[in-house]
């Protein structure tokens, strides 16, 4: 499967048609979306390679990590506004901590000190993530912060925390 990638490739740079394009995010927008494989950032928002800096995890959760691309986004790379944009049916909204620990355990694996960032109340979630942006001192006072949710049945996003 990974050689079909390549081949794929050979025709995509035979054709690129990106070169030249500016680091800095067009339209001023980071957004931090879940891994899920169902979600098309950039088409669902109208947007095209070069309009925004697009951040992904399991569960599009607030992490240092988050924090630390943001930090790069907004002092170097033209972001003035953030979206956390989570998603209806996110596999991490339906388990909990307890039962990623003792699904990782059945399997023979190290449960470590990971924390999995579950959410079994999604709004609180979103919240929180919305939250730690806004507080975190190494961000611009004057930066634009919504939390919003996608909802992976019929494509419509919706703003939860303006
Ligand atoms: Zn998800």
């Amino acid at each position: 499967m990974l050689e079909e990638l390549l081949d794929a490739n050979k025709e995509y740079a035979g054709k690129f048609a990106l070169a030249g394009l500016a680091p800095r995010a067009a339209k001023g927008l980071a957004l931090l979306t879940c891994m899920d494989s169902r979600i098309e950032p950039l088409a669902m928002l109208s947007l095209k390679p070069g309009d925004a800096k697009i951040l992904r995890n399991a569960g599009g959760r607030v992490t240092p990590d988050v924090l630390r691309s943001l930090v790069f986004a907004t002092s170097f790379l033209g972001v003035d506004s953030v979206v956390v944009m989570q998603h209806t049916k996110c596999a991490l909204s339906q388990l909990s901590e307890l039962d990623v620990e003792s699904h990782l355990r059945s399997a023979g694996l190290e449960v470590g000190d990971w924390e999995f960032l579950t959410m079994e109340v999604p709004d609180e979630a979103l919240a929180s993530d919305v939250e730690a942006i806004r507080s975190c001192l190494s961000l611009p006072p004057g930066l634009t912060v919504q939390g919003w949710r996608y909802d992976v049945d019929d494509g419509s996003v919706a703003q939860i925390i303006l």
